[in-house]
């Protein structure tokens, strides 16, 4: 697991292992993404970000404009839900933190170049009015909800036919998590949902989420698939499901456990 907190960031040194990214790839070499100085040469466009330690070892994420040669590169998504979910809280971070050092280069009060980082934490500081910058980490709900010994599972415009997952939704300003599970499944199917219960949460770096996951229960109303973000929209009883996210995901546990909790009512 990576270890987050440290007295003092370091600065990149010959002991450490680094994460290289460009654009949206993860830069390998023979397999492997955990990379030490001497399997590439630092330029003068690439950015570093500290991560924490992972197995003892200071890990830093690397973000090059264009990818150096020599490297075979993989897709975020690819490496986080198709090997060792070991691995996963490392990736996440170190992707979230790259962004975060991309995305904030600038001060968004004052539009000063931001070159100040904190000594013990990830925030950049503005020489110029002082506000400090912080890693954006948006909170996201995901719930699914049961009907009896079903479950309700939708598919969104942008997922690939055959494809069902959960609802899921940023949430909004000002409003609580449970506000944003009721707002978020009456907006995409048109029903209301009672029993809301907290069940677990992940990291999600497409960009930078955090999602919280819920189980509701069905309270009242027709299924209606909002036109503009939901293709289709159903129940499924628990041991009949379509093809859905994998246990990787959230989502995919969220279902699981779902599905493990329904088989054990008894209903
Ligand atoms: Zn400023």
């Amino acid at each position: 697991m990576i270890e987050i907190g440290t007295a003092t960031h370091p600065l990149p040194h010959a002991d450490a292992k680094y994460i290289l990214l460009a654009k949206q790839k993860v830069l390998t070499l023979d397999g492997e993404f955990l990379l030490s100085l001497y399997d590439f040469h630092p330029s003068s466009d690439m950015r570093s970000v500290y991560c924490g330690t992972f197995e003892d070892q200071d890990i830093f994420v690397c973000r090059f404009s264009q990818a150096p040669k020599g490297f075979d590169e993989s897709g975020l998504r690819e490496l986080l839900f198709e090997t060792s979910d070991y691995y996963y809280g490392l990736l996440s971070r170190a992707h979230q933190l790259a962004t975060w050092d991309a995305d904030h280069q600038y001060c968004g009060r004052c539009g000063e170049p931001l070159t100040t980082k904190h000594a013990k934490e990830h925030a950049k500081i503005c020489a110029h009015c002082n506000i400090r910058h912080y890693p954006r980490i948006s909170p996201c709900i995901i719930v699914s909800v049961r009907k009896d010994d079903q479950l309700l599972l939708a598919r969104p415009l942008t997922a690939p036919e055959g494809r069902f997952s959960n609802i899921a939704g940023f949430v909004e300003a000002g409003e609580t998590l449970e506000q944003a599970v009721h707002r978020e499944v009456y907006e995409e199917v048109g029903i209301r949902v009672k029993n809301i219960r907290y069940i677990d949460s992940q990291p999600w770096s497409f960009p930078h989420q955090l999602m919280m996951g819920f189980f509701a229960e069905y309270e009242s109303g027709e299924l209606t698939p909002a036109p503009d973000e939901i293709a289709e929209a159903g129940w499924w009883r628990y041991d009949d499901l379509p093809n859905t996210p994998n246990a990787t995901s959230i989502s995919g546990q969220l279902i699981l456990a779902h599905v493990k909790a329904l088989a054990e009512s008894n209903i």
